[in-house]
């Protein structure tokens, strides 16, 4: 059984900055100030871990009570971004076909593996008209700020819900950013790339992945990087 496991924001969809204003108000709301927030890279960073920088740029003491409240009142604020008038998530090329074409295998589960926390994810993705149920095993920003800590989260979630044990390269990370395809070394996992973020094919395989696309409008591609021994 493979476990292909998704990254949300650059890889399946584009929220046109509304996790970005979102963050930006709820430090505001909560802290008073948004920190170093104008030119900071969220890309590959989890929540968690954008509001502890931004928070300790601005001189402010991040504990994790406090970080939560952030995160919390940033997913009312993303929600509010969403329902404006005028909002388009755009889901990228290729995702919805990619997505059918992993969940009608049978040696196959589909996942997400994000920096969103979970309720931030599920909002986003619901923008997108994509269930978050969908995914069969999720490891979010929620479970740990860091990004290397959430391949075993989501080996521990497959092993609980699934009842399937997901070693090495039978744990398959998509995503945009160098840090999506250095995350599961640990575990071994397999890193695919694809380009529809920030970061070129070139970075991303320099990165480790066994493979990077431009997008992910070739299925036969992407599923024959994805599944091959
Ligand atoms: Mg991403």
């Amino acid at each position: 059984m493979k476990l292909v496991c998704f990254d949300v924001d650059g890889t399946l969809i584009w929220t046109s900055g509304a996790g970005r204003r979102a963050i930006r108000r709820a430090l505001v709301d909560v802290l008073g100030t948004a920190g170093p927030i104008d030119g900071f890279r969220f890309d590959g960073r989890t929540d968690p871990e954008i509001v502890g920088q931004l928070a300790a740029g601005a001189g402010v003491a991040t504990e994790a009570p406090l970080v939560e409240r952030v995160l919390a009142r940033y997913v009312e604020f993303l929600g509010e971004e969403l329902a404006k008038p005028g909002h388009v998530t755009l889901v990228y090329a290729g995702v919805r076909e990619l997505l059918s074409a992993l969940e009608a295998r049978s040696d196959c589960a589909v996942g997400l593996l994000t920096g969103n926390v979970v309720d931030g994810a599920r909002l986003k993705l619901a923008s997108a008209g994509l269930d978050l149920e969908r995914f069969r095993v999720g490891a979010f920003g929620s479970d740990s700020a860091e990004r290397s800590a959430l391949p075993a989260v989501a080996q521990r979630r497959a092993r609980e819900t699934l009842g399937v044990e997901v070693m090495g390269e039978d744990l398959v990370i998509v995503g945009d950013t160098p840090t999506d395809m250095t995350c599961g070394g640990d575990v071994g996992a397999r890193a695919i790339g694809v380009a529809t973020g920030a970061f070129g094919v070139a970075e991303l395989l320099g990165a480790g992945a066994r493979a990077a696309f431009a997008d992910l409008c070739d299925t036969a591609a992407v599923l024959d990087a994805t599944l091959a021994p």
